[in-house]
């Protein structure tokens, strides 16, 4: 079978991988997870069942990454607040979502309006339970329904949180595909949401099936190398970036994942320096493989709010990362709430994202690159048969100028589509100007 054939997956195959996409985010729902601490350490375990190689990095409390430094680990016994009568109105064990992340330790007595300066509610989805952290200032909370937060009557309430933050480590994972090139096409996604579906396990889901897919190919038949992180949303990718300086040098393309199993149309967020000049190579692939599948895609520029790409793209690094999902953070009405839960994931539409997902892959294990082998003058295209020796034709002062541009912007980074794109000349032409300078040895695929 060719490269292109494993990564398309047939139908059997895709209806499999879709099965354990849904078992995977059964399992993993339940999972405290956080910045750090065991929850992550859980996922990952779960994640490492399909996924053999997937090594589980630690990088102890008090690192120095970039400007910031690696937090305390946050474990987490019990967590409750007991009413006027002495029965348990809030407990963690009833949602993971109830306490705020990272809350500092508490046993007190307290008033309603006391314990109502620690509680967090959504006033205009009074049935959900908002997610809410506190990572960087020390604080302890609750996150509660505004209906049921209406109902608490006056009186004393037992606030009880058993939880530590000690010298520990941040936990992340990562999983290497070796390729004929040490180039790399890296693909990100976080994994410190508890109990939230689209917005963390389906990112989960869909980039641990890549791997595993991507890893059944022979390391000879993978034009790149691959590097797969599940990783603490902004603090995991700075200690990633802070660990791996050459980064600048090795990722070729990549992208973060997230939002992958709603029913919402594919966004995607261009790369930093394809925003502000012609678009890159990951920009092109994804909206060549959503074009080959027939699915909508809305691109969007960059801009530095949103994931992991703000961390991958700022300026020091620029990597050339784009950002890929279903519907966009913020723009459902589920996002950071309890209703982000199992129901919103659709089977189906975590297996159209692995789709799409290989199919940049794909495009990306294909796409040839070329280079002009002479640059200094132009060649004299006349003596290899290439330029008009009568004035007045227009078909050929069109190819002369498709030509003229292939030899102007085959730098070893641009493939047919870029060239295509940043001259105005159509594919078709650009393709024709390719195959007649390769001919006599004017351009060569890199
Ligand atoms: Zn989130």
């Amino acid at each position: 079978m060719s490269v292109e054939e494993i990564l398309t997956l047939d139908a059997v195959a895709l209806d499999r991988h879709q099965q354990r996409m849904v078992k995977f985010a059964h399992d993993a729902y339940p999972i405290f997870r956080s910045l750090t601490g065991a929850g992550v350490r859980e996922t990952l375990a779960l994640l490492k069942q399909d996924l053999p190689d997937l090594k589980v990095r630690e990088v102890p409390t008090g690192t120095q990454v970039l400007d910031w430094e690696v937090p305390r680990e946050w474990t987490v016994r019990e967590a409750w607040i007991k009413g006027p009568d002495g029965a348990i109105v809030v407990d963690i064990k009833d949602h993971n979502l109830h306490l705020l992340g990272y809350s500092v330790p508490i046993h007190e007595t307290l008033s309603l309006g006391d314990l109502e300066e620690h509680l967090y509610s959504l006033e205009d989805q009074p049935e959900l339970i908002p997610y809410r952290t506190s990572y960087y200032v020390d604080r302890w909370g609750f996150c509660i329904a505004h209906q049921q937060r209406m109902a608490l009557v006056p009186g004393d309430y037992e606030v009880f949180i058993d939880s530590t933050l000690d010298a520990g480590s941040l936990t992340y994972g990562e999983l290497v595909l070796k390729g004929r090139s040490d180039r790399e096409v890296l693909v990100s996604t976080h994994c410190c949401h508890p109990s939230l579906a689209n917005d963390n396990l389906s990112g989960l889901a869909v980039v641990s099936s890549l791997a595993s897919v991507l890893g059944s190919l022979k390391e000879s038949e993978r034009r790149y190398s691959y590097r797969f992180l599940f990783l603490p949303g902004t603090l995991g990718a700075i200690t990633w970036l802070a660990l791996h300086p050459e980064a600048a040098e090795t990722v070729a393309h990549g992208l973060v994942a997230a939002n992958l199993g709603d029913t919402g149309e594919f966004h995607y967020k261009m790369s930093r320096g394809g925003s502000l000049s012609e678009s890159w190579p990951i920009d092109r692939a994804v909206e060549a493989a959503a074009c080959q599948l027939g699915v909508d895609l809305v691109v969007e520029p960059f801009v530095p709010f949103g994931y992991d790409e703000r961390q991958y793209c700022s300026p020091g690094y620029n990597l050339p990362i784009g950002s890929l999902s279903r519907t966009p953070w913020g723009r459902y009405p589920e996002y950071h709430t309890s209703a982000d839960n199992l129901d919103l994931l659709s089977g189906a539409a975590l297996k159209g994202s692995l789709q799409l997902f290989l199919a940049v892959c794909n495009e990306l294990e294909q796409e040839k690159l070329y280079r002009s082998k002479h640059n200094q003058g132009e060649p004299q295209l006349g003596r290899r048969g290439l330029y008009r020796t009568l004035g007045g034709d227009d078909q050929g002062r069109e190819r002369e100028l498709a030509l003229l541009w292939v030899l102007s912007l085959a730098d070893g980074k641009r493939s047919l589509a870029q060239i295509a794109q940043r001259s105005g000349v159509s594919s078709e032409l650009v393709g024709w100007a390719i195959e007649a300078l390769l001919d006599p040895g004017l351009l060569e695929e890199v």
